[in-house]
C-alpha cells in the first residue's frame, strides 16, 4: 500500500465481482448449502464486520428453515494481519448439538479461520461447514478445510461488499481492489 494512499474514489477502483457476478456466486453457493443442510435447521454464524453484507444476501437465497447468530473477531491492522485474533463479541446462544455454517467474508493466512473453527469445534456442534466468498490462496499458512467458495483468486487487497480497509468502502456495492499486488 503506498504510504501517500488516500482512499481513492470507489469509482477509480479495478472491479473483482460485479454486482451481478456477485449475484451470480451467491446463487450457486446458495444451491450447495440447501442441498447439504436444508433439512437439518441449521444456524448460520456470521463472522462480523467483513461478512455482514455476503450473510444477508445468501440467507435470503435460502428457503428452508435455519437461524443466525454472529461472532465478531478482530485481527486485522490496515492490509497485513496482526497475527492474532480477537473475539470482540461472542454467539448469543449456545450451538451444542446444532448443525453450523460459519459464513466468512475471505480466507488469506488461514489464521483467523483455525481459530473460528477451534473455538466452535469446542462449542460441541453436531456439525461445521465452512462457506466464504473469497479464498485468496497465495499466503496461506494454515491449512485449512473449506466447504463452500464463491470465488478463487491469488493477489490484490479487496474491499466492497462488507469489506473494508481501513473501516472504508464496506458499503461498495461490488468487490473493488485497491492494491493489486498486495
Ligand atoms: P486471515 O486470518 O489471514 O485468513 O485473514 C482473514 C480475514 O482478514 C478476513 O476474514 C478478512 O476480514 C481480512 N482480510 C484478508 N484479506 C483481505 C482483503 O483482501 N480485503 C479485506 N479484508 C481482508
Ligand atoms: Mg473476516
Amino acid at each position: 500500500m503506498p504510504s501517500d494512499f488516500r482512499h481513492p474514489l470507489p469509482t477509480d477502483l479495478p472491479v473483482m465481482l460485479s454486482r451481478r457476478a456477485l449475484a451470480a456466486r451467491i446463487r450457486r453457493l446458495a444451491a450447495e448449502i440447501t442441498r447439504d443442510v436444508a433439512t437439518l435447521d441449521p444456524v448460520f454464524i456470521g463472522v462480523l464486520k467483513g461478512s455482514l453484507i455476503f450473510m444477508s444476501d445468501l440467507i435470503r437465497r435460502l428457503e428452508f428453515p435455519l437461524s443466525i447468530d454472529f461472532l465478531a473477531i478482530s485481527s486485522y491492522q490496515g492490509t497485513t494481519s496482526s497475527g492474532t485474533v480477537r473475539l470482540l463479541k461472542d454467539l448469543d446462544h449456545p450451538i451444542t448439538n446444532r448443525h453450523v455454517v460459519l459464513v466468512e467474508d475471505i480466507v488469506d493466512s488461514g489464521q483467523t479461520l483455525r481459530y473460528l473453527a477451534n473455538y466452535l469445534w469446542a462449542c460441541h456442534p453436531a456439525s461445521l461447514r465452512i462457506c466464504t466468498l473469497l479464498n485468496k490462496i497465495s499466503r496461506r499458512a494454515v491449512a485449512v478445510d473449506i466447504d463452500y467458495i464463491g470465488h478463487r483468486f491469488d493477489h490484490g487487497f479487496v474491499v466492497g461488499y462488507g469489506m473494508d480497509y481501513h473501516q472504508r468502502y464496506r458499503n461498495l456495492p461490488y468487490l473493488g481492489v485497491i492494491d493489486e499486488t498486495e
